[in-house]
């Protein structure tokens, strides 16, 4: 019998933790794990689940602005917010009680408080010791604000779901995933919508190729874009809240959401305490099994500020507790990890972007762009762009990259042909489904 009260204590419920927790549990462990502000942490209750739902919502709208090219006689016409929140707040209730009740059933012990460390074996949750043989720290991120004069005006993304009505005019800031995503739900959802961000294009890291077609694809759904500007400050007048910026442009709107990243819950965790010494933005650091600094001592998902995706947090929580419990080591690669930005129309990609390959060797490049059978009867400007990187040695398709309706859909089954080593010659020999957009991934030349 162990000496400690757990097998396995986690600290932090969310994709990574209950997923590592559950397996865990079902491997034989005695496993604890405290969670201090909702089960299913980010993804379900303010991240992930919610924004899609969103973004369907908008789908719709667009959608009905649309049908009528097809011979439907349906009118757009206004949206109402409160419905919408209900039915998403009820959907991510749900599902957070299923987050819940899965550790439950797989016999996990749940604590509904905070977790500090007292010393590498022993927790404080909620005021009450706990002591566990290995320890994982799964407490993932929260957004931040930036440094300016009136930040505190501005929203972050937690702040949108808790709203009851929608504001008019919003200005979001920021050029990644999360500013993208709000500001083309919101747009769709039709609010005016102004974006800002500070580098010559959006989806900094991106293939060329994406972002261009990104930046062109919100101008055609109408997003005024304030393109290589700094926010330097708010301000709350009379007609509303002004944005100003290092341009010299200001926007005058009714909210303003940041979305300029996020940082790894770490602080206040005590860490020292364990022997734990965080990097860049608190982020832990780790090694390939997970381990921190102390062999004893694992993180995983966002706290480790690596790829902060749902599946790569649950992916390394799964891996953790089969290694641990389960006699099986395994390893998670963060090599040709698919990833799609829940835009309208979205970009979705997986492996090496052109710019990344190009440094690798030489590359052929794949590329179409066309409108799709849907827009061509739309007559809506919404352009699609297929992309394969091809390293010319070996002819693996190194990076597939799109922006068009259903990329996000169509990228899981490509990032499954790169993991099995695909080459362009077996994308080529692979029949298409006609009439698809997809069948232009097989038979690019
Ligand atoms: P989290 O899910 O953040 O869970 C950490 C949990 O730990 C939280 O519930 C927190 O309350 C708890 N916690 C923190 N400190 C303590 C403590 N000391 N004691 C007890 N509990 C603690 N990813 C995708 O793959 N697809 C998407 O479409 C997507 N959309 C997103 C949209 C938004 C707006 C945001 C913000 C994120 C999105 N993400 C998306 C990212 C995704 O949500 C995260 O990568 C994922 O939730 C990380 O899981 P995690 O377990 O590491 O952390
Ligand atoms: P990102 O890192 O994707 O983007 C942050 C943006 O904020 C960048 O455009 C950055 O600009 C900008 N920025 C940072 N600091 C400032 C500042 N002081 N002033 C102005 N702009 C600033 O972070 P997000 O917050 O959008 O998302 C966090 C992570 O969550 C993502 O990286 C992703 O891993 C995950 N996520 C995944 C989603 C999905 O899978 N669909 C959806 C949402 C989130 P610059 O490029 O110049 O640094």
């Amino acid at each position: 019998m162990s000496a400690y009260d757990f097998d396995l204590f986690v600290i932090g419920g969310g994709s990574g933790g209950v997923r590592c927790a559950r397996i865990a549990a079902t491997h034989g462990a005695r496993v604890g794990v405290a969670e201090e502000r909702f089960w299913g942490g980010t993804c379900v209750n303010v991240g992930c689940v919610p924004k899609k739902i969103m973004v369907q919502a908008a789908e719709y709208g667009i959608w009905a602005e649309e049908a009528g090219a097809f011979g439907w006689d349906i009118s757009r016409n206004a949206h109402h917010w409160p419905v919408l929140k209900q039915a998403r707040d009820a959907e991510v209730t749900r599902l957070s009680g299923i987050y819940g009740r899965l550790l439950g059933n797989a016999g996990v012990t749940s604590f509904d408080a905070r977790a500090t460390f007292v010393d590498a074996h022993t927790l404080d949750v909620g005021g009450k010791r706990v002591t566990a043989e290995r320890i994982v720290i799964a407490t993932g991120g929260h957004a931040l604000r930036p440094e300016i004069p009136g930040a505190e005006l501005g929203m972050i993304s937690d702040d949108l779901f808790t709203l009851e009505e929608m504001p008019r005019r919003i200005a979001v800031v920021g050029g990644g995933y999360i500013a993208l995503e709000f500001a083309s739900l919101l747009n769709g959802l039709g609010a005016q919508v102004e974006l800002l961000y500070r580098q010559p294009l959006p989806l900094r890291g991106f293939d060329q190729d994406v972002r261009e077609a990104m930046r062109d694809a919100l101008d055609a759904r109408g997003i005024v874009q304030h393109i290589g500007h700094e926010v330097t400050g708010l301000e709350k007048v009379a007609e509303g809240l002004r944005v100003s910026t290092t341009g010299g442009a200001t926007c005058m709107v009714d909210a303003v959401m940041f979305a300029t990243g996020r940082k790894p819950n770490t602080q206040g965790l005590n860490l020292e305490a364990a022997g734990i010494a965080p990097g860049r933005l608190g982020a832990i650091p780790v090694d390939g099994q997970q381990a921190t600094q102390q062999p004893h001592i694992f993180a995983v998902g966002d706290v480790t500020d690596q790829m902060n995706l749902t599946p790569v947090a649950t992916a390394q929580g799964h891996a953790l507790a089969d290694t641990l419990f389960g006699g099986q080591a395994r390893t998670v690669s963060l090599a040709n990890v698919p990833t799609a930005v829940f835009t309208v129309p979205p970009a979705a990609t997986v492996g090496l972007t052109e710019e990344e390959a190009m440094l690798g060797g030489p590359i052929d490049i794949y590329l179409t762009r066309f409108t799709p059978m849907r827009h061509t009867i739309s007559k809506q400007p919404r352009r699609t762009l297929m992309k394969l990187v091809v390293a010319r040695d070996t002819q693996r398709v190194v990076g597939a990259h799109m922006i068009g309706d259903d990329a996000a859909e169509m990228m899981q089954g490509i990032a499954v042909a790169m993991v099995a080593g695909a080459t362009k010659q077996d994308f080529d020999r692979t029949i298409g489904i006609h009439p698809t957009a997809a069948e232009e991934f097989v038979t690019l030349r």
